[in-house]
């Protein structure tokens, strides 16, 4: 793609290509940066080519920093950079706008449903088993067995996976299916008011056997949206026909959500899908592999099992990465050059940073951070204290010492004390979990 590239674009990203090259290890360079692309440097904005979107979504995520800085020393600065990919595979994938001839323009989302997302490649195990036989049993006799069917859980795990494969099941018994993300919900929604074309909006969710809405969290956003959608259901429902939802949070945690909607939630089944174990994380690894014709021993799925554990997504984007770093070195895949790729992503990856991590916790519980570092003992106190010293643990590299100096000086067996409560109350006490799940996202968001 480079020799589109005037003398000077190219030169300036060879030399934003060095300043890169000073600030990662040769591993993390070759991993994430070399297959990159310069498409333009403007006046404004830097368009880059990613090869995939994990690839694009991981650099957001946690090289900002470095493009930024490397941009500076590069004398390119106040600029946007723009990353784009061209993951949106169209072989793979199938437009189900059922209603697309009739749909005005603004609301022809293309909603696309991935083949690849079917049953036979959904790995079940104890983390998704519920979510799983309850999606099947949806597939098998729609609006008689759940309804509606409420699937929940923290991104990459799967419920737009599941989602899709109703879809596919769906339509080759010829139901009348339609699956879409609530954004587009939303957005159509608010593209009517403008054309006041209601009765193809009702057509369009109410004339069908089934309607699957990913990410219905996103009705948090527009209360007039959830009003309509609240007589969506009711229109579906009395009729018997199928309701799937998926979200990231359960009913009850949506913000801003009314209480009947919740409690219609609540008619079918609310299922969870959690984080894998090793076990299922092994299989997982094992059964991706196998369908990217990709040869790994049992030590490295075990390895990697052991190490990527934030999401089946994360899984997936290591395994492309770690596939495209082999190929291009000729390497042979073995336990050594995987800890290599996998200990600079995770170090990367996991240091959130401690003042975040306070900031985030004195916001959420409306504390000052002097009452963290006092030696006060009050409940409001201590909980806010231990939950920052538990993310600390979890999202960065400070040695238990270090967590403890940053939080008044306490020494490292209390650090490892609170740790310890806080996963023990995460399983016992619902509130203590659904606060750790709302922090853990924002600071997940923020990174
Ligand atoms: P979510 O919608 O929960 O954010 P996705 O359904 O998009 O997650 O899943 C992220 C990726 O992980 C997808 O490529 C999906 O195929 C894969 N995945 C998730 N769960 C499983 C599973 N149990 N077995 C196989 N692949 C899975
Ligand atoms: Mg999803």
């Amino acid at each position: 793609m480079n020799h589109y590239l005037s003398a000077g674009e190219k030169k300036s990203w060879k030399l934003i290509q060095d300043k890169i090259k000073e600030k990662v290890t040769p591993q993390q360079f070759t991993t994430w940066f070399s297959g990159l692309n310069l498409i333009t440097l403007d006046t404004n904005i830097i368009y880059i080519h990613t090869p995939n979107s994990f690839c694009r979504e991981w650099i957001e995520n946690n090289y900002m920093d470095i493009i930024t800085s490397s941009l500076e020393e590069a004398s390119i600065s106040n600029r946007k950079v723009l990353f784009f990919d061209n993951d949106k595979d169209t072989s793979k994938t199938e437009s189900c706008d059922q209603s697309s001839s009739t749909a005005s323009p603004s609301t022809e989302n293309h909603v696309h449903i991935n083949k690849n997302y079917n049953f036979d490649n959904f790995l079940v195990g104890p983390c998704n088993r519920l979510a799983h036989a309850a999606a099947l049993a949806v597939s098998e006799s729609p609006g008689t067995a759940y309804n509606p069917l409420f699937i929940h859980g923290p991104v990459g795990l799967g419920k737009t996976h599941l989602l899709h494969a109703i879809f596919l099941h769906l339509q080759k018994k010829k139901h009348k299916t339609l699956y879409l993300p609530c954004e587009s919900f939303v957005n159509h929604y608010i593209s009517t008011i403008k054309t006041g074309d209601w009765d193809s909006f009702r057509n369009k969710y109410r004339n069908i056997d089934v309607l699957l809405i990913d990410d219905v969290h996103f009705l948090a956003n527009s209360q007039s949206t959830r009003e309509e959608f609240f007589h969506t259901f009711n229109a579906l429902y009395t009729r018997q026909k199928q309701i799937v939802l998926s979200s990231d949070c359960p009913p009850e945690e949506i913000p801003t959500i009314e209480e009947r909607l919740i409690s219609r939630f609540r008619w079918g089944l609310i299922t969870q899908v959690d984080l894998p174990g090793f076990e299922t994380n092994v299989a997982i690894i094992q059964k991706k592999t196998a369908l990217m014709n990709m040869e790994i021993s049992y030590d490295v799925a075990c390895y990697l099992a052991d190490n990527v554990v934030s999401s089946i997504r994360e899984i997936e984007g290591i395994l492309t990465n770690i596939q495209r770093y082999a190929t291009m070195n000729k390497s042979k895949i073995d336990l050594n050059l995987v800890k290599q790729i996998i200990n600079g992503f995770s170090k990367q990856k996991r240091d959130i940073g401690i003042e975040k991590i306070l900031n985030t916790v004195t916001k959420h519980y409306g504390v000052q951070l002097s009452q963290l570092h006092s030696k006060r003992k009050f409940k409001s106190i201590t909980l806010p204290r231990q939950i920052a010293m538990h993310l600390a643990r979890k999202f960065t590299n400070l040695s238990l010492g270090e967590i403890g100096g940053y939080m008044g000086g306490r020494d490292h067996t209390t650090v490892m004390h609170a740790d310890d409560k806080i996963k023990k109350l995460k399983s016992l006490d619902r509130n203590i979990s659904s606060a750790l799940r709302k922090l853990e996202n924002t600071l997940i968001k923020q990174q």
